[in-house]
Order: structure tokens, then sequence, then C-alpha cells
């Protein structure tokens, strides 16, 4: 090797020795801007923060005793209330198919219109955008911001610094405690707060939610679009050319230039170069490089975009909503039409539909009791005097109606069958069991009969459960068992 290449490989592995993965952060200073983009923005941030805040407070009639908070998640008594829908812990299956409705639901947004969740409705975008119109008020716009925090420490500064992160905290406080109200009942666990009587709990949880607020909304911002949240990883594969994005129409504004410093302005697109799309992103980047991870489609830059044509007198939407295929095309001087049904939203569309269909057809017909059978272990079964067997279970019924109810057990597939509670004795062919309303009760069974089609020592058997007031019936299998049964 020569003296030559030995120096220049010594001094690539120095550079790259020094060479750090670690970026700083650039602060964005968003600027204010006004528009069709932000008025939408405004409309979910309201809607969203109201229906947050507000719904904790909605009551809703259940009967005696029983909650009046429209939407409860209490976890003390197992129970999700919904308005007039109740969710025991059996129904964790409804729970997995919002789940799943919201995803495929996300999909097929995403597939049409690109991260248009991220940009309007997701909690991190609303709780900024809250955060950084107080900033605004307290700081100033951009321009003013950014002064300030150039130029030396001055008590102007500090006041408002002190101010604004005030009204954060305040904000986060708010949106913690309200957090809290969807798990208890919202005027007695705010009583309980402020009187010192609630549990560590809700004072621990609150100050989680305060801080994860504060911090996430008030000093992550964009970072958490950026570097934390993995939607932006695989929504690529959800996009295509025909999806409505967010999109600088190059073919129209380049080449770019400022009318009166470049000297040819004739042969200079509709863009002047005013950087005013990306001094009000509020991730800081560039619309015009084309599609990028951090741009969540808030479509701002098209508003401040048009503004700059309206005062330039150029046309709008340089920065519009449009597909890649058709810009495409029109930078080829063809037109595309939209294609919103495609083979990828065809089958989001299709997927919902079903996922649909089938809560609603689940929620419509959902059981409101549970049986459950379970066969005693020791002794698995008694030879009686008359020459029958006996076997012992353990019944479980969970009624779900809002009212005590009496039900009728049977069992069906037994020769000469008959029931009795273990307490009292008394063999019946079917017995009268009562269960308090929205409750679960035990009860220990003796079946008795005489076996016909014992296969190793034991035969199907069906428990049926129909409650005497609804007339709704349930069926539950299990084995009766005689000579010849398998020790287990
Ligand atoms: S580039 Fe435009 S649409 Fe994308 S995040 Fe920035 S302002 Fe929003
Ligand atoms: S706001 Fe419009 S004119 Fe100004 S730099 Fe952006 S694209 Fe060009």
């Amino acid at each position: 090797m020569s003296r030559m290449e030995t120096t220049t490989q010594k001094s690539t592995e120095a550079k790259m020795s020094k060479a750090s993965l670690y970026a700083e952060r650039i602060r964005v200073y968003p600027k204010a801007v006004s528009g069709i983009a932000r008025d939408i923005k405004w409309a979910v941030l309201v809607f969203c923060l109201t229906v947050y805040y507000t719904l904790p407070w909605v009551r809703w009639e259940r009967g005696v005793g029983r909650p009046t908070q429209a939407v409860l998640l209490d976890l003390n008594a197992e129970r999700f209330y919904f308005f007039n829908t109740e969710f025991w812990p059996q129904d964790i299956y409804f729970l997995t198919g919002a789940l799943i409705l919201s995803a495929v639901g996300l999909f097929l947004v995403t597939s049409l219109f690109g991260r248009i969740w991220c940009g309007y409705a997701c909690p991190q975008t609303v709780w900024t955008d809250l955060f950084m119109w107080v900033e605004r008020r307290v700081e100033g716009d951009r321009n003013e911001r950014m002064r300030r925090d150039k130029a030396p420490p001055s008590f102007d500064r500090a006041w408002r610094k002190v101010v604004k992160h005030a009204a954060w905290l305040a904000i986060a406080f708010w949106t913690g405690g309200a957090w809290i109200m969807y798990f208890a009942d919202a005027p007695t666990v705010t009583r309980d707060f402020w009187t010192g009587h609630a549990a560590m709990a809700v004072y621990g949880f609150t100050a989680l939610f305060t801080a994860t607020t504060y911090l996430l909304a008030g000093w992550a911002r964009e970072q958490v679009c950026t570097f934390m949240c993995p939607w932006p990883r695989f929504q690529a594969s959800m996009l295509d050319e025909q999806s409505l994005i967010v999109t600088y129409q190059g073919w129209r504004g380049e080449p770019r230039g400022h009318r009166r410093r470049d000297s040819d302005a004739k042969a200079l697109g509709n863009c002047i170069d005013c950087r005013a799309c990306v001094n009000v992103c509020p991730t800081g980047i560039d619309i015009r490089d084309g599609v990028q991870l951090e741009c969540i489609n808030c479509g701002l830059c098209i508003d401040a975009c048009n503004e700059i044509m309206d005062k330039s007198g150029g046309a709008p939407w340089l920065i519009t909503w449009d597909t890649l295929a058709r810009q495409k095309a029109a930078a080829a001087g063809k037109r595309e039409r939209l294609r919103i049904l495609r083979p990828r939203t065809f089958i989001y569309l299709t997927a919902l539909v079903l996922a649909v269909a089938t809560m609603g057809v689940g929620l419509a017909t959902r059981a409101r009791q549970i049986l459950s059978v379970q066969h005693d272990r020791a002794p698995l079964f008694v030879h009686l005097k008359d020459g029958s067997y006996r076997n012992a279970y353990t019944i479980k019924i969970a009624n779900k109606t809002q009212s005590d109810s009496d039900f009728t057990l049977g069992v069906e597939k037994l020769e000469q069958g008959t029931l009795t509670l273990a307490e009292e004795g008394q063999r019946m062919p079917t017995l009268t069991l009562r269960v308090p309303a929205d409750s679960i009760a035990t009860f220990r069974v003796l079946a008795a009969g005489r076996p016909a089609r014992l296969h190793d020592g034991e035969e199907e058997v069906d428990f049926t459960l129909r409650n005497n007031d609804t007339g709704e019936t349930t069926t539950d299998s299990s084995v009766f068992m005689g000579p010849g049964a398998p020790v287990r």
C-alpha cells in the first residue's frame, strides 16, 4: 500500500470516528396561517376536545344502584358501560372487533387520503395544535418567538415562558384528570380528588397523564410523529400513486425564483420561493422536496401558498390535494381521472363492511345469559341404591339482565335424568335457580340417571338453561360418567 493511500485511509477513519449518530433537534417555529385546511383542523380540534372533556359528565339512567355515567370503564365491577350497552369481561371479543374495525378503517382512509388521521384527528396533533395556539397567544407568532429566543435573557421573555408553561400544565392537568373520569364516576372522583379522599392511584395516574400530555404536546411535538410513532413507517404500504395527498405541483411551480431578485422572471414557474409553506409546517419540512415521511398531510402549506398566490397574482392551489398519478399526467400535459375505487380500497372497504356487519350482528344477538357446566373430579360417579348413577357438577350462571331472574335448568340426553341441588336433596326433572341481576351465581348440582350409551365409561349430556322471564335459552355440554370411566 502506498504512503498516500495509507494517509487517505487514516484521515477517512479519523473523520468516521468523529462522526456522530446523534443529530441535534432543529427547533420548529410554525407560523400561524388561515385557510380551508386550518378551518377544518380547528373544527376537528374543537369537536374532539369537546367530546373528550365533556363525555364523562354525560349522565345515563340505568336503574337503582347502577352507575349513571354514560361512558364508564368500571374496573372494580369488571364492566364497561357505553350508553345503554353494557359489556362484561366475557364480551372481550367486541374489543377485538372494535380494534380490527379501527385498524381497517384507518387503512382505508390512509389508502384514500394519506396520513389524514395524523394531520387532523390524532390526539398528538390535536393537543399539539392546542398547545401551539396557547404559545402564540402568549409569545407571539413565529418571527416574534424566534427573535425573543435568540435575544439575551430578559424579564419579558421570562414572564412569557412562565405563563406559557403554566397554561400548558393547566391544560395537561385537565386532560389527565378527564382521562381518570372515564374509569370512575366523574362528579364523585372530582369531589374526592379535591377533598383529598381519592385513591392514591387516582392522584398517581392524573400526575402521569398530566406529565405525558405536557411533555408530548409541549416539548416533543413533531418528534413524536417523526421518531416515536410507528405509523409513518408502515403507512407507505397503504399508499399508492392514486392516494389523495398534499402535493406540490412542481411542473407548475418550477423553476422557482424570486420575481424581483431573479433577472429572467418570465422563465420562472409559479413558485416565488418565499418559503411560506415551510414556515407554517408543523414538522418543519419543505413539501416541494416531494413525499416525505415527516409529512402529516395537514394541508397547512396549502393555505400558506394560496395566501401567497393570492397576493402575488398567481393561480391558487400550487400546493394542493392530488394524486401522484394525476400530477405525473398533468406534468406531461395529460389529464387523469381520480380513481377512488381500486383493488386495495375495494379490499379495505369490503373488510370494513364485513367487520361492521359482524359486529352489528354480534351486538344484536348477544346472549343475556351464560351457562357454564363443570364436572366434578372426585368422585367421578356414585352408584345409587336404585341402580342409577349420580354425577356432581359445578354450574355457573351469569345473568346479564338488569332484573333478578328465575332460570330453569334441565338435563338432556340422559335416560331418566333428574337434578338435585346439592344442599337440598330433592330429585326433580328440572331445577329453578334464582340469580340476582347483573351478576354470576354458582350452584353445586347433582344429576342422576341411567346412562344408556356409555362409551369408555362416559356419555355426553346437555344442560339447558331457560330464563323464565325472557324465554332466552342456552345450552352447555358436559359428560355423565358411569362404570368404566377413565381415572383422571
Ligand atoms: S408539508 Fe404541508 S401537509 Fe405536510 S406536514 Fe408540512 S404543512 Fe402539513
Ligand atoms: S408558499 Fe408557494 S410560492 Fe412560496 S415557496 Fe411555498 S410553494 Fe413556493
